[in-house]
């Protein structure tokens, strides 16, 4: 017998399972609205031009070389991610009290942050909004926390349930830790307003809930790097110490690059030093060293304004597409007088859309129509192209009147 007889079979995850049913797939009229990546409107992936010339320069630059990065990664990464997310002028940059970590993506910018958070502050549970992106959840268990969850998306109204929000939060036990999505909410597509946030803000304070800002989808929202960066910049201004775990994945497009920047925002710079060394530390025993490739062309975009500019560009040829799509899709609905208010498609932002479709009729998009998504009736707007338009409509349409 193996010695690993008694290891189960895993389940499956499921948005890397949709993706290798839809490749196998035959069926021409076949759609992928399960992973979160951007298509451009023929239906391919996008490599930024700006990383074209970046990498193209990369090749050639026979000063660079294949060295080991420092453990906590290259600095003008950090750096970079860091203004980036909370503006030049945030106060706790301009005194010199965040530190950056490089990490795989914003997966390992949340790892970096729930080991640092549970080892050495003995942070004992973590709370996740009711959706929230399900990997959450496995992270923080596997790090040692329990995981407690608060109410956040009203199915009726199709908004925050603020209300219950805070209840849920005010009854938060000492040593919590709460993650909240910066900006583009993962799976409900919905975000607090301003006025929210700020109330949000008051229970983590009164409660001394320890904020981990998850952020994957800065500019995806409104197509501008610092608006959707308002819930962070708030918590800092507002003096919170708390970590923004940033992912360049979808903004940059770099999703196998695995680029990722944990920023962690202290009172004083002293603070900042001592939990950046820990924080190496325990990097050491995971990764080492993070990779060098996709961070090195996210520093030198940050650090070079004509790039920077053109990368911004970018991001917005990238969030107009999206918008456009929500409005076609949402104009088709109504034009086939498909039941139901389909306004939410409009109102929700960032890369997905929460359809309201249930289990039964997210499968039956799958199993009859090809069209992959997930079971929690989220789509990717970003799979949606002129050419599949119609199709992903009338299957809709088809799902819900039978
Ligand atoms: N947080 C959320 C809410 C996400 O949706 C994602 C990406 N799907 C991540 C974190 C992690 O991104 P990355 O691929 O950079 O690890």
């Amino acid at each position: 017998a193996s010695v690993f007889s008694d290891i189960e079979m895993g389940p499956p995850i499921e948005v890397f399972k949709m993706v290798a049913e839809f490749n196998a797939d035959p069926h021409p009229e076949k759609v992928n609205l399960s992973v979160g990546a951007y298509r451009g409107n023929d239906g391919k992936p996008w490599v930024l031009p700006v990383v074209r010339t970046v990498e193209a320069q990369m090749a050639s630059d026979q000063t660079l070389n294949h060295e080991y990065l420092p453990v906590a990664g290259l600095p003008d990464f950090r750096t970079g991610a860091c203004k980036m997310i909370l503006g030049e002028e945030d106060p706790a940059i301009v005194q010199n009290r965040v530190a950056g970590v490089q990490a795989l993506g914003g997966t390992g910018a949340l790892k970096v942050a729930a080991d640092f958070l549970r080892q050495n502050m003995k942070y004992e549970y973590v709370y996740v909004s009711t959706p929230t992106w399900e990997n959450h959840k496995s992270l923080f268990t596997k790090a040692g926390f329990k995981v407690k969850e608060h109410r956040y998306w009203n199915a009726k109204t199709c908004s925050v349930d603020l209300e219950g929000m805070l209840e849920d939060l005010r009854t938060a036990p000492p040593k919590s830790v709460v993650i909240l999505h910066a900006v583009a909410h993962n799976p409900t597509g919905t975000d607090p307003t301003q006025e929210q946030w700020k109330q949000i803000a008051d229970v983590c304070e009164e409660k001394k809930l320890f904020v981990l800002m998850d952020c994957a989808y800065q500019g995806y929202t409104s197509g501008d790097l610092d608006k959707d960066a308002w819930s962070c910049r708030y918590f800092s201004q507002r003096g919170f110490e708390f970590f923004i775990a940033q992912s360049f994945s979808k903004n940059f497009g770099l999703y196998n690059e695995r680029v990722g920047n944990l920023c962690v925002v202290c009172k004083d710079s002293d603070s900042k030093s001592k939990v950046l060394s820990q924080m190496e530390l325990n990097v050491r025993v995971v990764w080492s060293n993070p990779s060098n490739h996709g961070a090195r062309i996210v520093a030198t975009v940050l650090n070079n304004p004509p790039l920077y500019a053109e990368w911004r560009e970018s991001i917005k040829t990238m969030a107009n597409r999206i918008l456009f799509m929500r409005e076609q899709l949402h104009q088709k609905l109504k034009a086939i007088g498909c039941p139901g208010n389909w306004d939410h498609i409009v109102q929700q932002q960032g890369m997905f859309s929460y359809t309201g479709l249930n289990e039964h009729q997210s499968e039956q998009m799958v199993k009859r129509f090809h069209i992959y998504m997930l079971k929690s009736g989220r789509i990717s707007m970003a799979g949606l192209n002129s050419q599949n338009l119609d199709y992903v409509a009338k299957a809709i349409n088809t799902v819900v009147t039978e």
